[in-house]
């Protein structure tokens, strides 16, 4: 999570946002049920189960449709050789992550080296 969902102010750390004291810890569970999704899906992968990779990758978009798993959905769909679907993914996580550079602040007191995704 870069931002808090509902005030869109820098995520810095812990499971409050720092300014609208939002709880955060059911999204931050996601994410990291996310991210297990993810490793799972390359794991598959690298043993040549591309069903279960597809598998795996399809629940972490679910689940967090952010530009890591848009990444390794390309990278699935590329190795399954769907290559309109592995192009379209891979420029949506492009977007994604273009969205995500203007949403972080610049400047010496920007928070963009405290990113837990
Ligand atoms: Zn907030």
């Amino acid at each position: 999570m870069t931002n808090c969902p509902t005030c869109r102010a820098p995520y810095r750390s812990g499971s409050k946002c720092y300014r609208c004291g939002a709880k955060l810890g059911a999204v931050l569970a996601v994410q990291v049920e996310a991210a297990a999704f993810r490793r799972a899906a390359t794991r598959a992968l690298s043993h040549r189960a591309l069903i279960t990779a597809q598998g795996y990758a399809d629940r972490a978009l679910f689940l967090h449709r952010s530009k890591e798993a848009l990444g390794t959905a390309a990278l699935v769909a590329l190795v399954r050789r769907d290559f309109k679907a592995a192009c379209e993914l891979w420029f949506e996580s492009c977007q994604s992550a273009e969205a995500e550079h203007r949403e972080t602040p610049s400047g010496p007191a920007g928070d963009q080296g405290e990113r837990q995704d």
